[in-house]
């Protein structure tokens, strides 16, 4: 029997995690000349909650200060503004409103009102139930009070995530999908990290950062460190078509409670409208499925908030996972041993907000903590911008004319719910999509009213061209996620031989 090859793979950091806080964190690090590996269990980006999630880039006020949360949450916020235009996600400005409806309620909006001020949050104020119906005609009549955030953002998710790991990249990031981290390379009683064993070979490096979300509780256990304990909590949405997205021009929520921020009702980057979550505890890290129970729950609490919502208007259900800790707090370390190992868990909400600004506190870790495991000197050909493919349906015809004399492929359309074209979908595979769900994160190809139906085959097609590979082969999201077995005749035959 021939000795088994063990691939080896020489970095400076590697990042286990390639939701936002990977992302982000790994657009920071290209700023500076070493070798970064980003490594992710999934066929996809976004996979775990950066994927699905309510996507509201919060205000800040939530959360008691002097909490990592109430730190991280308004710097991030203030990131993602800054970053908008250089990265090219989709952002949308409409501030938010926290709901009141009994006397208890709307002496929770003082005491919100007086973290958010302690926290930073600029420009909040509390507004009368009347106030809040001049500006959103559809909001209840019972509701009393509200406290207005007008930094609060609502952001393409998707975009997101793919916009800072894509930067990355082309400032030399290497990110590998379908690589999990199976173990932690160690030395001896696990004083120091010098690599992370995973279902690819071995990847080495003198510093290895645990950003694996849900499962950051059992990449920590790895490394002996037991204080990383994830209570996963599942939340439930409702997505409607864009025929009722212009019910709310804000983000609604409703007084939060002890099990979270409560339901929200929000219109989405893309104007559908968002109801959801529920907050459900459960065992198991990946369970994401929807219940009609859930459903049932949203729709009632969203309907509180706004009455309008008809209930024929969903078009899709989904479900993410929080990562929960006893805590309450993120758990953002550099650990004493082993020496080179850092924790960024716990990233419940407001992860998504906050993974900017930890991203660049990580940075500075690195740079105080482990400066005799890692040089930083700046990269010499860090470029901060990146342009995302041509959003065509959001183009003046004179802009898709112009498209369409440059790529004739412009002029195929491939999803008619979206309006997204097979020139799109070729640069999303040219950049990296090798699935249909990564192409629908990429350009929004079956994420309609059809939600697949009309453009599934036809972007499958596409994978298997571009790709070289049979159409056997194209994936929904990796692994054995097949959208064929095999061609109909072929079965009849075998089935008479
Ligand atoms: C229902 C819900 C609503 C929310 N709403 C908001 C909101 O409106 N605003 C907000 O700011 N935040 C919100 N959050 C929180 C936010 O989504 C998270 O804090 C954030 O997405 C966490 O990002 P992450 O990168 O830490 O984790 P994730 O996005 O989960 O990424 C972790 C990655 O690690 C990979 N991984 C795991 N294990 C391994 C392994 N062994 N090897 C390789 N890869 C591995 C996974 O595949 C995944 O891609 C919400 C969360 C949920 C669930």
């Amino acid at each position: 029997m021939g000795a088994v090859e063990v691939i080896q793979r020489l970095f400076d950091v590697i990042i286990i995690g390639a939701g936002i806080v990977g992302a982000a964190l790994a657009r920071e690090l290209s700023a500076y000349a070493m070798r970064v590996a980003v490594l992710d269990k999934a066929a996809e980006i976004p996979s775990g909650a950066s994927r699905a999630n309510s996507a509201m880039i919060h205000a800040g006020y939530d959360d008691k200060p002097r909490t990592q949360k109430a730190r991280f949450c308004p710097s991030g916020n203030r990131r993602f503004h800054e970053l908008q235009g250089s990265l090219d996600f989709t952002l949308r400005e409409c501030g938010s409103y926290v709901c009141a409806f009994e006397e208890d309620e709307i002496r929770h909006l003082d005491v919100l009102l007086d973290q958010g001020r302690r926290n930073g949050v600029p420009g909040m104020e509390i507004i009368s139930g009347d106030t809040l119906r001049d500006r959103e005609p559809h909001a209840s009549r019972e509701i009393r009070a509200a406290l207005w955030a007008p930094s609060g953002a609502i952001v393409n998710n998707f975009e997101a995530v793919v916009a800072f790991m894509d930067n990355a990249q082309q400032n030399g990031v290497e990110l590998f999908l379908e690589t999990q981290a199976t173990g932690l390379l160690c030395s001896e009683e696990k004083q120091e990290v010098f690599g992370v064993e995973t279902t690819k070979g071995r990847f080495l490096a003198p510093v290895v950062i645990n950003a694996a979300g849900v499962h950051a509780g059992e990449i920590s256990r790895m490394a002996g460190e037991e204080s990383v304990r994830i209570r996963p909590t599942r939340g439930e949405y409702f997505i409607t078509d864009k025929t009722v997205g212009h019910l709310v021009k804000g983000f609604f929520f409703a007084c939060p409670s002890t099990k979270g921020k409560g339901i929200t009702v929000a219109s989405t980057a893309e104007h559908n409208l968002l109801i959801g979550p529920t907050s459900t505890p459960q065992t198991d890290l990946e369970d994401t499925s929807t219940t009609m129970k859930g459903l049932e729950e949203v729709l009632d609490g969203a309907r509180k908030l706004v009455p309008d919502i008809p209930p024929g208007a969903a078009i899709t259900s989904f479900a993410g996972v929080r990562a929960n800790t006893l805590s309450g707090d993120f758990n953002i370390a550099v650990l004493r041993k082993p020496r080179g190992f850092v924790n960024v868990a716990g990233i419940k909400s407001p992860g998504f907000t906050s993974a900017p600004a930890i991203a660049l506190h990580v940075v500075e870790m690195l740079r105080e903590e482990l400066s005799d495991r890692v040089i930083m000197t700046p990269n010499p050909r860090f470029v901060p911008e990146r342009t995302h493919i041509p959003r065509f349906a959001e183009l003046s015809m004179e802009e898709r004319e112009a498209l369409v004399r440059r790529d004739p492929r412009f002029a195929q359309i491939v999803c008619r719910c979206e309006t997204v074209t097979e020139a799109q979908v070729v640069e999303a595979i040219r950049r990296g999509a090798r699935t249909v769900a990564a192409v629908k994160i990429w350009t929004r190809a079956g994420a309609g009213r059809c939600q697949g139906g009309f453009c599934g085959p036809r972007v499958a097609d596409i994978l298997a061209r571009e790709l070289g590979i049979p159409l056997e082969e194209v994936t929904r999201h990796g692994g054995h996620s097949r959208l064929l077995v095999g061609r109909t005749k072929e079965y009849w035959f075998r089935g008479n031989e």
